[in-house]
């Protein structure tokens, strides 16, 4: 693939990050379940929060393609870090792209600098797939709205000073989507109850994911000024909500490949130091075959996301290409750390061998921004309108 010099500059900045501040530290603190404070730090300093915020709002102005290949790099080392920056990256995307001309000049600056960072609140407790189906309403009164309802598994919900809020405005509206807006919520980053009637509820303890905070939120009856909606006009909540899940897609290629990419070079590695019956266990054909059949779907799961994101970067539809590299890349992700936890036999098991962490956190992959089914469904309808005979 051709990269621009900057794209290979960008790129290598963030590989050598990885290799130096985050490789040595990440086993510790995500099994300490513990914020990487001065991770984020140098993920601030590099600029990366404002990677693709246009440069006239202070950001770099990358495409999505370069964040894709960051987010590669990132997860590589730690999932974890890609999880910090992609609610916030899907923030500025929504703002930038749907937002007035004082939104954009309201938030974009200090989201460009990582001063302020966004979560996303579309799922709840009876909904996620279902995403017509949240109940989470905002009924105009005067120059407020005033916002019931509770928001569940909100990625960065704590630490965050911005919260996409995914609401229903018009509650009865026929189609349901007609009736569904955004909200740019504004809380205090970290506090607990931000605001009267905002409360974010506690850390929900995961499988994997962690060093980072996934939260619950209630809204009663919390007051957010009418400027809060995103763009103009109510009723645009679907479809902006649909557009940003398509780059949030291809990052969640980007982090299977990431992840796929550790575990295959934790696999290759470790098969040539491991001897038994008298050779390294490389040797052995069972062994050649995990191997021959983890880098063959590697190298497919990275050619799909490659595709995906210069699509969606350059302007076209994408969400075809978005739904079948996430699919692909999670469920090739999901079997390249089994393989390769078989091939570190019992020390796959141990918690002081990186492919343990892997393990756990490859199934998130199959579930974030709609899980395999849902991309199924979605792949289908595309292509029975494509080839409709
Ligand atoms: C760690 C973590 C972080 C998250 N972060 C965020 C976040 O920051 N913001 C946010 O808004 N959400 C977030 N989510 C929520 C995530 O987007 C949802 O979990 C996901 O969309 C699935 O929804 P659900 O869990 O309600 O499952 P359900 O929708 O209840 O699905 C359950 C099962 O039924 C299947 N299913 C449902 N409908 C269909 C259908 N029509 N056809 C076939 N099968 C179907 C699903 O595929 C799945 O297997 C997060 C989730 C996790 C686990």
């Amino acid at each position: 693939m051709e990269l621009t010099d900057t794209q290979k500059a960008i790129i290598e900045t963030v590989r050598d990050f990885v290799e130096r501040e985050v490789v040595p530290v990440a086993e510790e603190l995500e099994h300490k379940d513990e914020f990487p404070e001065r991770i984020y730090e140098g993920m601030k300093e590099m600029g990366l929060f404002g990677l693709t915020v246009p440069e006239e709002y202070g950001g770099v102005g990358e495409s999505l393609m370069t964040y894709a290949l960051t987010v590669v790099e990132l997860a590589r080392g730690w999932m974890s870090l890609s999880g910090i920056l992609n609610t916030h990256f899907m923030g500025c995307y929504l703002i930038n792209k749907f937002g007035t001309d004082e939104q954009k000049q309201k938030h974009l600056p200090r989201m460009a600098t990582g001063e302020v960072r966004a979560a996303l609140a579309m799922s709840e407790p009876e909904a996620g797939s279902d995403v017509q189906a949240i109940r989470t309403k905002a009924i105009r009164d005067g120059d407020d709205y005033v916002v019931n309802g509770q928001k569940m598994w909100l990625t960065n919900g704590l630490r965050s000073g911005i919260v996409m809020t995914l609401v229903k405005t018009d509650p009865e509206a026929d189609p349901p989507h007609r009736g569904m807006s955004m909200l740019i919520v504004e809380k205090e980053p970290g506090a607990t109850k931000p605001a009267p009637g905002l409360d974010c509820g506690k850390n929900i303890e995961k499988m994997g994911y962690k060093g980072i905070e996934t939260i619950e939120m209630t809204f009663s009856d919390f007051r957010t000024p009418a400027s809060s909606l995103l763009g103009s006009e109510e009723g645009r909540g679907f479809r902006q909500v649909l557009d940003a899940i398509e780059v949030g897609r291809v990052n969640v290629s980007a982090r299977a490949v990431g992840v796929a990419t550790r575990a295959f070079e934790e696999a290759i590695r470790y098969s040539q130091e491991r001897k038994a019956f008298g050779k390294p266990i490389s040797q052995h054909q069972a062994i050649q075959i995990h191997l021959a059949e983890m880098g063959t779907t590697l190298e497919a799961a990275k050619l799909m996301l490659y595709s995906a994101a210069a699509k969606k970067s350059s302007g076209e539809r994408s969400d075809l290409e978005a739904g079948m590299s996430k699919l692909f890349a999670s469920e090739a992700c999901h079997e390249i750390v089994l393989k390769s936890l078989r091939v570190h036999g019992g020390y796959g098991y141990s918690k002081e061998f990186t492919i343990e962490r892997l393990y756990r956190d490859a199934p998130f992959l199959l579930i974030g921004e709609g899980t395999s089914e849902i991309q199924k469904t979605v792949i289908a309808r595309r292509l029975l309108e494509k080839y409709k005979i």
